[in-house]
């Protein structure tokens, strides 16, 4: 029987109003078909999805649009049946509302699934298999990380795994789709369990719930067996326990090394709506084709939980919600945390789309941002040990490599500075920026010595030729040389007979 390391809490973190009591009793129900989908290419981290169909196509439900290409890539589904309208950009939910390729899909109305093979025994297949099942279904991180499933669980092949965790903290205010998930499907939570754990081959297995989801956690709990030898257990509730790094501190006691992964040190760490995703990929071999979400935020006529197929936009799930009689000061994917600010509604759901959050002015706390007091609340408050104060004033001051020596790196971008800092300063902002300029600037880095590299090998192919060229010609002039002295030879031998 696992139990606690001596403290099973959080350092630092914040505790934000949870505003989960307009959702968290609200049974998931299903969003009927809008008229349009539209399907991104990329809708997890890596390389985008290739299309298969062109306009004009007709397809089935989780028929295959888009191919993972690439090392880490995911592969895109039609989330119902109907037909191919258009391949071309469309809104995509990030802050910059910039296009991303897009298939436009026409319902039909039948919601036809394509034939897909019996369930099987899935507890018997290789780890390979179960990679191979969950890639071909398009498996992401589902808690907002986006990175291929499959990708994440070859990291196995690499590290040995001891511990799997199934991530149900869900610690983000307003969100309560997980919540929702764990209580009315549990046993598909844990069969994916299962099934994760037998490609990793870990010896325990965790289903961790923040404290403030009694329901949750009793769901889990009556559908485990002991022979499972997997447990359910309660966290503190505390933002941002749900971050990979500080779930796996809070539970195994282990940290996670600057720049390293949990499979560094032994364990993987799986969002539960992932793990339910994995079951219908390998025992039912169903892609993945909807999701659920909150709908939320004071801005809400009817906040709800919904099952969304992709690619249906905001604005669809905000129709259905009974629209925004106040209108919102802010429209957020994902939590007023991590989640990200869209410029409007008609963007679509992704596979990272955990929430829809309408929020009004006096929820979005617009404040302008005064300069920083040195109050240390930041300090106190980060869960990585960090001094955000210090990293934002380097930064301010354009000194990006002092940030990056304060530890900019290990930053989980989980905003608890920002929550608690009296100034309003952005914080978050600041060290994404810093984040995305130093990357920049490696980037930049790497390209300039691949161009060195290319130019060296180019010099030295020159230098070769050259040589080459001058050895030869040397080679052909003592030739010469030599049939010169042997004809003089000849001659003379021949005079003196
Ligand atoms: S919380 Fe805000 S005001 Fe206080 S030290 Fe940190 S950055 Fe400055
Ligand atoms: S510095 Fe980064 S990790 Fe620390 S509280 Fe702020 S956002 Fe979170």
């Amino acid at each position: 029987m696992w139990s606690f390391p001596r403290s099973p809490s959080l350092r630092g973190g914040v505790h934000p109003q949870p505003r989960k009591q307009a959702t968290r009793h609200l049974a998931i129900e299903p969003l009927p078909l809008p008229r349009r989908l539209y399907l991104p290419v990329q809708q997890h981290i890596g390389a985008p999805a290739r299309p298969l169909v062109a306009p004009g196509d007709r397809v089935l439900k989780g028929q295959m649009v888009a191919s993972g290409d690439g090392a880490v890539s995911a592969a895109v589904h039609a989330s119902t049946s109907g037909q191919v309208l258009a391949i071309e950009p469309h809104p995509a939910p990030h802050p910059s509302g910039l296009p991303v390729l897009t298939l436009v899909i026409a319902p039909d109305g039948d919601d036809r699934w394509v034939d897909l093979p019996e369930p099987d025994h899935a507890l018997s297949l290789s780890r390979e298999e179960i990679a191979r099942r969950v890639a071909a279904a398009g498996v992401v991180g589902m808690g907002g990380a986006t990175f291929p499933a499959a990708v994440k669980l070859n990291l196995g092949t690499r590290h040995a795994i001891d511990t799997l965790i199934l991530n149900g903290s869900e610690c983000e205010p307003y969100l309560s789709c997980d919540d929702r998930l764990m209580r009315e499907h549990p046993g598909e939570i844990i069969d994916g369990a299962r099934i994760l754990r037998q490609a990793l081959g870990a010896q325990r297995t965790l289903i961790v719930v923040e404290d403030n989801k009694p329901e949750a956690l009793a769901a889990l709990r009556e559908r485990l067996y002991v022979a499972d030898a997997i447990q359910a257990v309660a966290v503190p509730t505390r933002y941002p326990m749900g971050s990979e790094r500080h779930i796996i501190r809070a539970v195994t006691g282990r940290e996670i090394p600057a720049g390293k992964l949990g499979a560094d040190v032994g364990v993987m760490v799986h969002n539960v709506a992932t793990a339910r995703a994995v079951h219908r990929a390998v025992r039912h071999h169903q892609p993945l084709v909807s999701r659920i979400v909150t709908v939320g935020g004071g801005a809400v006529a009817r906040p709800a939980n919904l099952e969304v197929p992709l690619g249906a936009r905001v604005q669809d799930l905000l129709e259905h919600c009974g629209g925004t009689p106040t209108a919102p000061a802010r429209l957020l994917m994902g939590g007023p945390m991590m989640g990200q600010v869209i410029p409007h509604a008609r963007v679509p759901v992704v596979k990272g789309s955990n929430g829809v959050i309408a929020l009004t002015a006096a929820e979005a706390r617009s404040a302008d941002p005064g300069p920083c007091i040195r109050c240390g609340r930041c300090v106190a408050a980060c869960p990585s040990g960090l001094t955000p104060l210090e990293m934002a004033a380097r930064i301010r001051a354009g000194d990006l490599d002092g940030a990056a020596a304060r530890g900019l790196s290990d930053c989980v971008a989980c905003g608890a500075c920002a929550y608690v800092c009296p100034a309003h300063l952005p914080l978050v902002q600041y060290f994404q920026h810093a984040k995305g300029a130093l990357a920049d600037r490696r980037e930049q880095g790497q390209h300039q010595e691949r161009i060195r590299r290319l130019a060296q090998r180019r010099r030295e192919r020159q230098e070769a030729e050259a040589r080459a060229k001058a050895e030869a010609a040397a080679q052909r002039k003592a030739e010469r040389a030599a049939r010169r002295q042997r004809k003089t030879a000849g001659k003379e031998h021949k005079t003196e007979a």
